[in-house]
């Protein structure tokens, strides 16, 4: 007969004793790679991840999104799944050109002073000696990651894959180099997208300046017009005065000419109806060159675009006064000229929204500049009609080609975005990048021109690799609602563009974790939490516990300690439970004829039958919660079924079956001279209760290893139990 050595869980759960030792355990097995999984697993489940920027360290939000991850892929992994999370890194562009910029400076050095060549060299160091930290980070938080297939943005064959996407719609026609009023960052020198400013409220004046008119028309009392602006600096571009055509105060001078100041150069006066009649006196000036509403009122118009300010923040083609002056300076020039020349009326407070540089806060300039663009007509139809789609499959069995949106609110963003798209400014110019693959270009590729496409690049395309059979289209995104444009609508354009198949079935918008008094985390601000700190003092479980407890549908999460410190108490809950089953010495138990025997319901007591009813209940609401990405709830639920219905109730009960004092007993310090959890004499107990206690925890190992892997592995590890597996990551989810 085999001689049953029962191993002993220490008294206490120590997460740092045990955590690196299960995640080698883990890597080892070579499980996270789909490949290696045991037993005949015919359907892929496959998420990528939304790859972490090169400088990034992990924060809350990181550890949000990788905590449901990994939920999903060890739940759908122990459901038989194959299952492939594939990891990565985004060279991120501007992000990572500015930080290697920042230690050159400490140098004394500029990138221009490398050189391009010897700057990319530069920037590569940087990368292998901290672009994996976060990486790293992920693993510590348990993920299970297939990290056999990292991928990088950058690699030689993601190249391959930027540069087959770029000249696929060269070729196509919908790639063109053309001058544009871009934004512009006078510190990075690059252009950036609408989506890469961010608007910051700044105090200013609204200056009012007359325009003398060219001839002294008959019947007006005054012999000028007055404009109002924010931005006097720019006058000297200007190349029009504008009012609404319905603004009666000025009809007899449309049509007429105005002199410039201090340029003395002849403008019409001209009528568009994107001028705000109730704005200072109802007449703008037209700056085709430095901003967008009167780019586009110029394109009507055929105005000229003339240039005042360049890619340097600096005042150009402009009279000798002002020229090489900052922006600043020469609004300060101006004005005082203006005063003298008695051309200033008036001047008021005047609070405005000031677009900044997302990556270091310049104040943005608009300038014109050639660059290249990608049509986007034709490729935000196929997006807008992939989301549709999904939109009105909502029993997923088939798939569709249509991607879902949850929850469905950020639907809106997207379409909105979608619907009124402009052409896509696709060039940058920096030096670390993707650079464009014509000869004699300098810039490089947006860095979202790579990430669009990281579905399929990282499964091997363009190359028609075994994986991205296997593996595309994904069945879900995870993401923040700031990118929902930036990049999710990118991907599935790009998806839908290359592969013919939508690059993710579902996408899922995370909350957004905020402080406990709902503000923004932020690390300048002071108010971020570190993700790993908490790991540190309470565990990965712990953290991972907590995190997810607290997400309740797409709410934003006021983040508090409190269920961290639930989540460990909960962990020892667990370890408790588990410590004294192991002193009962169970018998050697096979999961699936306790099964069985369970359903035969032979010699059960009512308290079995009803843990066990109460198991299968819960097995079935969590499957239910997860297919629904409702990770709180599916906590909640196990949470109350381990806690209640089986520690509190049917351990306590057993006891009793078993010849034990129960625990409000020995809670109280026991009886005298005895030791509480030694086993006494059972009654008529032939192990069956023993049996369930063990299969009961078992199956609760399992329900709780999607959100708390390590101490449910360390647990499982030391369980009797017949036809046991490798690890508990590739049992059998409960039936
Ligand atoms: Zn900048």
């Amino acid at each position: 007969m085999l001689k049953l050595i029962y191993m002993k869980l220490p008294k206490v759960y120590e997460p740092k004793k045990v955590e690196d030792k299960i995640y080698n355990l883990w890597q080892k097995s070579s499980f996270f790679n789909p490949d290696k999984l045991p037993g005949k697993r015919k359907r892929p489940y496959t998420i990528v991840i939304p790859p972490p920027n090169i400088t990034g360290s992990l924060h809350m939000g990181h550890a949000l999104n990788a905590t449901c991850q990994d939920i999903l892929i060890r739940w759908r992994r122990l459901q038989g799944y194959k299952t492939l999370w594939l990891p990565g890194t985004d060279h991120a562009g501007i992000a990572t050109q500015n930080v290697v910029e920042k230690e050159l400076k400490k140098e004394g050095l500029s990138r221009f002073d490398l050189g391009r060549e010897r700057f990319i060299e530069r920037v590569w160091q940087w990368k292998e000696k901290y672009g994996n930290i976060i990486l790293e980070q992920l693993k510590k938080m348990g993920a299970s990651c297939d990290w056999s297939k990292v991928r990088f943005t950058m690699d030689k064959d993601y190249v391959k894959a930027v540069e087959t996407a770029f000249l696929h719609y060269y070729k196509k026609g919908w790639i063109y180099q053309g001058e544009r009023v871009v934004n512009w960052c006078p510190r990075c020198q690059t252009s950036l997208s609408d989506l890469e400013i961010e608007y910051k409220e700044e105090k200013g004046n609204l200056w009012y300046i007359k325009y003398p008119l060219a001839t002294n028309y008959k019947l007006q009392t005054t012999n000028y017009i007055v404009v109002a602006t924010t931005r006097p600096e720019t006058m000297l571009g200007d190349a029009a005065v504008a009012v609404n055509p319905g603004d009666k105060r000025y009809k007899n001078l449309v049509g007429k000419k105005a002199i410039l100041p201090l340029v003395n150069r002849e403008i019409p006066i001209i009528t568009d109806r994107l001028v705000d009649p109730k704005f200072g006196t109802g007449a703008v000036k037209v700056t085709p060159a430095h901003d967008l509403q009167d780019y586009e009122i110029s394109l009507r118009h055929k105005l000229p675009i003339i240039q005042a300010i360049d890619e340097r923040g600096k005042m150009v083609h402009v009279p000798i006064f002002y020229q090489g002056l900052r922006v600043l300076e020469a609004r300060e020039k101006i004005i005082a000229d203006l005063k003298n020349k008695n051309l200033l009326e008036k001047v008021e407070d005047y609070t405005h929204q000031i677009p900044k540089c997302y990556r270091c806060l310049t104040t943005v300039e608009l300038i014109p500049s050639k660059q290249w663009f990608l049509k986007m007509p034709e490729l935000a139809k196929t997006a807008i009609k992939a989301v549709e789609k999904g939109k009105i499959n909502p029993v997923r069995k088939k798939f569709s080609n249509g991607v879902k949106f949850i929850p469905k609110r950020f639907e809106k963003t997207y379409f909105d975005w979608l619907k009124n798209i402009k052409d896509w400014c696709i060039s940058r110019q920096i030096w670390w990048g993707h650079k464009i693959p014509l000869k004699g270009v300098e810039d490089v590729l947006d860095t979202w021109f790579s990430s669009a496409l990281w579905p399929f690049a990282t499964l091997g395309w363009p190359g028609k690799t075994r994986d991205l059979k296997n593996f595309y289209p994904t069945d879900v995104l995870f993401t923040d609602r700031g990118i929902i444009n930036l990049w999710v609508a990118r991907m599935i354009f790009s998806g839908m563009e290359f592969m013919k198949k939508v690059p993710f079935r579902d996408v899922y918008i995370h909350a957004t974790v905020l402080t406990r008094e709902g503000k923004r985390m932020s690390k300048s601000l002071g108010t971020g939490i570190d993700p790993m700190g908490l790991i540190e003092k309470y565990g990965a479980d712990a953290t991972r516990f907590g995190i997810a407890w607290q997400i309740m549908g797409g709410q934003d999460i006021r983040f508090v300690e409190d269920n961290i410190v639930m989540g460990r108490k909960f962990c020892n809950k667990l370890w408790n439970a588990a410590r004294f089953l192991l002193m009962q010495k169970p018998p050697l138990i096979n999961a699936d004829s306790v099964r069985r025997f369970s359903l035969i319901k032979k010699n059960l007591t009512p308290a079995d039958k009803k843990i066990l009813k109460a198991l299968d209940k819960t097995t079935k609401s969590v499957n239910k919660d997860l297919e629904n990405f409702q990770f709180g709830r599916a906590a909640r639920r196990i949470y109350d079924f381990f806690w209640h219905n089986f520690c509190d109730v049917y351990i306590e009960k057993s006891k009793t079956e078993l010849s034990l004092p129960s625990s409000h007993l020995w809670e109280r310090g026991g009886r005298r001279g005895r030791n509480p959890l030694h086993p006494m004499k059972a009654k008529v107990d032939d192990g069956k209760t023993k049996k369930i206690l063990l299969y009961v925890l078992l199956s609760s190992l399992k329900l709780l290893h999607p959100f708390i892997p390590f101490v449910t592995e360390e647990i499982y590890q030391k369980l009797p139990i017949k036809n046991k597996k490798h690890c508990l990551m590739i049992e059998e989810w409960p039936k």
